[in-house]
């Protein structure tokens, strides 16, 4: 880890209804017991959650982030969308930004970046997703890959920005497949080295079937601070687990 803190963060993608609040307050009831908490636990429910689970998690230990945003800092007419000034607003504090479920619906990196800047400019915390497809990975040009969505994804970005950076793996995202020991070191270590020379102050996350098995090897890898959690984020048992055995 380069940071005291170990983040745990859950994307719900699609899923969840207002009740599912429950889910949150047993996970922030485990966290309120754990002596020298040192988690950081963020969820990113649906747009249409955010505003009522941050009001009910005022005074908990969990922040609530959104899953995507449009690229305009400001209001505009654009039907259907939610741009950061209103994920803002509605009490959520992170934005996850270039997940692969939006890119292969036409966030290219350029449009990745402006919404990175755009949601700066509205004073959220970015989780920044890149990571290679298993052709990319096959043909070996995985480094190839994330230099070009690092480099254009952060272009122009203040070096001060707050920004984690989840290698998720797109062949690892729900398949049950983590990488192998080297093939993360190596990944890893090429993000960092260039992450160096652009900021000033980012994390980096793992992401890609994080369960209560595949954690206990992952957290075993150097430079990762945290994770980025999809289909085990939903149960609070599954994401209580994952914790719990990340620090074993
Ligand atoms: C994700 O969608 O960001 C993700 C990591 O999903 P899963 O944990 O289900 O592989």
């Amino acid at each position: 880890m380069t940071n005291k803190y170990r983040y745990f963060i859950g994307n719900w993608k699609m899923f969840g209804q207002l009740s599912s609040i429950k889910i949150l307050k047993r996970v922030n009831s485990y966290l309120n017991k754990v002596k020298n908490n040192n988690s950081k636990v963020i969820f990113c429910p649906p747009y249409t959650l955010i505003n009522s689970f941050a009001k009910q998690l005022k005074k908990s230990l969990i922040s609530i982030g959104a899953q995507n945003c449009h690229h305009e800092s400001n209001f505009g007419p654009h039907t259907g969308s939610i741009n950061s000034k209103m994920i803002k607003n509605s009490g959520a504090k992170y934005v996850i930004i270039g997940h692969y479920e939006n890119r292969i619906r036409g966030d290219t990196d350029l449009l990745i970046n402006k919404k990175i800047k755009a949601s700066l400019n509205n004073k959220l915390k970015i989780i920044f997703c890149i990571g290679e497809n298993r052709k990319q990975k096959n043909k070996r040009i995985t480094n190839k890959i994330l230099n070009k969505q690092i480099t254009i994804g952060l272009k122009g970005i203040n070096k001060k920005s707050e920004i984690f950076v989840a290698y998720e793996p797109i062949w690892a995202i729900g398949t049950g497949l983590v990488p192998n020991t080297l093939n993360l070191k190596k990944n890893l270590k090429f993000i960092q080295t260039k992450l160096k020379k652009i900021l000033n102050n980012y994390k980096i996350l793992y992401g890609g079937s994080v369960n209560h098995k595949t954690i206990k090897f992952i957290a075993s890898i150097e430079n990762i601070d945290g994770f980025l959690i999809g289909g085990a984020s939903q149960s609070s048992k599954k994401f209580i687990d994952i914790i719990k055995n990340s620090y074993k």
